[in-house]
């Protein structure tokens, strides 16, 4: 059994913001604190963790996640890597470099912005190492295995990566989904999607948008992430048809 954990299902800032705003979401339900998008996959002694968001420690922490053994990046942005720097302490554990999977632009931005932790610098040891992710391709420990299929979506300006472990699709960031890939999305258990807010915005799938994907792509349970400030846990959940379902941070989905 593989078990999926949506450590983070918030927007870039989070519910409620830093500034203490919790916007149109009701803050007496503990479902609608959202730290930033991450996800967690286990598979046996395997452990593979989905980008590095800012709230990385504490959704680690929170969820008694001790191991990290690959790291797989969607995009570079900061809402999904600023929280790289906390690997550290599984190199420590480890006691060698921790593989990370990411697309050419995800990674040349990373190496750029966090060098450190790729050539090591000022006396500290590099702790990660850097592949592209493939179409098709695998991680392992001893006898798991966990099987992974990568494509672009279109995510404002840039491409993120879309991941197919198993019977899920991950899609945390994305506004379109190029045609040909829709044959990648069949059968799935679970499709893990963006749906920042009500109002359309140019780099995420709104409400509509992302019903109008799910039912197109119709997998047995649509689960929607990356929901803003806007987006109440209760008042959507209430809109939804019955096999969509807004994420909470520490949702379980067994794959
Ligand atoms: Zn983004």
């Amino acid at each position: 059994m593989t078990k999926f954990i949506i450590l983070g299902c918030g927007s870039s800032v989070g519910v409620p913001w830093i500034t203490g705003n919790w916007g149109k979401c009701n803050k007496k339900n503990k479902f609608n604190k959202r730290t930033r998008c991450s996800a967690f996959v286990k598979k046996g002694n395997l452990s593979l963790l989905i980008d590095t968001s800012p709230d990385i420690k504490n959704q680690l922490l929170t969820n008694k996640i001790k191991d990290i053994d690959y790291v797989l990046y969607t995009h570079e942005h900061a809402d999904q890597t600023s929280g790289i720097f906390e690997l550290r302490p599984f190199y420590w554990k480890k006691k060698k470099k921790i593989n990370i999977f990411a697309n050419k632009e995800t990674l040349k931005d990373l190496k750029k912005k966090h060098g450190y932790c790729f050539k090591g610098g000022q006396g500290y040891a590099p702790i990660l190492k850097g592949n592209l992710v493939k179409q098709n391709f695998s991680v392992s420990k001893k006898k798991d295995i966990i099987k992974i299929k990568s494509f672009y979506v279109k995510h404002g300006e840039i491409n993120s990566t879309a991941y197919v472990i198993d019977k899920l699709a991950y899609i945390s960031d994305a506004n379109a989904i190029f045609e040909e890939d829709y044959k990648k999305l069949k059968n799935l258990k679970y499709l893990v999607i963006d749906c920042l807010k009500f109002n359309q915005h140019p780099s995420h799938f709104n409400f509509d948008e992302a019903i109008t994907i799910s039912q197109k792509i119709n997998p047995k349970k649509t689960i929607l992430t990356n929901l803003h400030s806007d987006m109440d846990y209760n008042f959507i959940k209430n809109s939804l048809p019955k096999n969509v379902l807004p994420a909470f941070d520490g949702m379980i989905l067994k794959i």
